[in-house]
């Protein structure tokens, strides 16, 4: 069905960020609103750290349908907001917001997003131990998405090895251990134990080429997902030139989109559509 056009009832969704000119999601909202004829625009607005308060009072002033939240706000948003999920409240994240009748509710849907694309990717988290690269804001979704998914243990590395720490400690559990290390320090045995890795830094978010990561010593059978939503980072290639399974971040991108839209619309989000929106945009880009 073809999406109405911009008339004085057309309602107002977007994302928030600094920078923002370089997001999918206007891409990936717009076509499903357009798919489903829904009286509805999203655009993406570039909101400075220092005007998040006044800018969050905006939207809610205006009536927004709902947002979402992306760098560097998904955490300095939760105390701006009415209420927030459970989601939300284990990440200490929200990356999409609703409106319900004035009251701005806080959801994180990465968890979601992340735990359905390695599903629909046939990646097996119960019992899977895990590297995971970065410890910001993704990398929490992430943790509490391998959580619930029964994922037995995971090492963090980062650059910035006290916040690994910090998030080891948060999500750690008797059926969940949780460590940090340094990759240098891993020993043969321990790589070739490892069943996922996860590049859940921005390494990458702009072409960089990727470090230190011994490829050859991953068992075959070890699967590599990049969150970032392009097709060739060097982390990626790496993987596929050691003979290892690749994914990139589309699939999360795709599914954490796919959430909030069903949140704000109460509508089955067209992932097809939506899929096919976001591909043709990486193309593009
Ligand atoms: P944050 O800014 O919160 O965290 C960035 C992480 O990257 C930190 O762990 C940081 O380490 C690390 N890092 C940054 N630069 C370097 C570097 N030069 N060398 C080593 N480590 C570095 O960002 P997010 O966690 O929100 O996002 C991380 C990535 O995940 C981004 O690329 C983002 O695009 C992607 N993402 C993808 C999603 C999807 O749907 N596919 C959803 C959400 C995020 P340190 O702690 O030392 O600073």
């Amino acid at each position: 069905m073809a999406q109405p056009s911009i008339s004085a009832a057309t309602r107002l969704a977007c994302v928030i960020g600094d920078p923002i000119r370089h997001s999918l999601s206007p891409t990936l909202h717009n076509a499903a609103f357009r798919h489903l004829g829904i009286d509805a625009v999203y655009v993406a607005l570039q909101i400075r750290p220092a005007d998040l308060r006044t800018g969050i009072a905006g939207l809610r002033s205006i009536g927004v349908m709902g947002f979402n939240v992306t760098v560097p706000h998904k955490e300095r948003i939760v105390p701006l907001l009415d209420s927030v999920s459970a989601a939300a409240k284990a990440t200490g994240a929200v990356n999409t917001v609703v409106n319900r009748n004035g009251k701005l509710h806080g959801e994180n849907t990465d968890v979601i997003g992340f735990a359905r694309a390695l599903g629909e990717a046939r990646v097996e988290l119960q019992g899977a131990r895990v590297l995971l690269m970065g410890a910001g804001g993704a990398s929490r979704a992430v943790m509490a998405a391998l959580a619930q998914g029964g994922a037995r243990s995971v090492t963090i590395a980062n650059r910035t090895p006290r916040r690994a720490t910090t998030l080891a400690k948060q999500f750690c559990t008797r059926q969940f251990e949780c460590s940090n290390a340094r990759i240098d320090r891993l020993t043969a045995t321990e790589l070739e134990s490892i069943d996922l890795v996860i590049n859940a830094t921005s390494v990458g978010l702009l072409g960089e080429s990727y470090f230190e990561l011994p490829f050859e010593a991953f068992k075959k059978s070890c699967v590599f997902y990049d969150l970032i939503p392009r097709v060739q980072t060097d982390f990626l290639t790496q993987a596929k030139r050691t003979r290892h399974r690749a994914l990139d971040g589309l699939g999360m991108l795709l599914h954490q989109g796919a959430a909030a839209f069903e949140i704000w619309t109460g509508q089955t989000a067209p992932l097809t559509i939506m899929r096919t929106a976001l591909r043709r945009a990486i193309r593009i880009h």
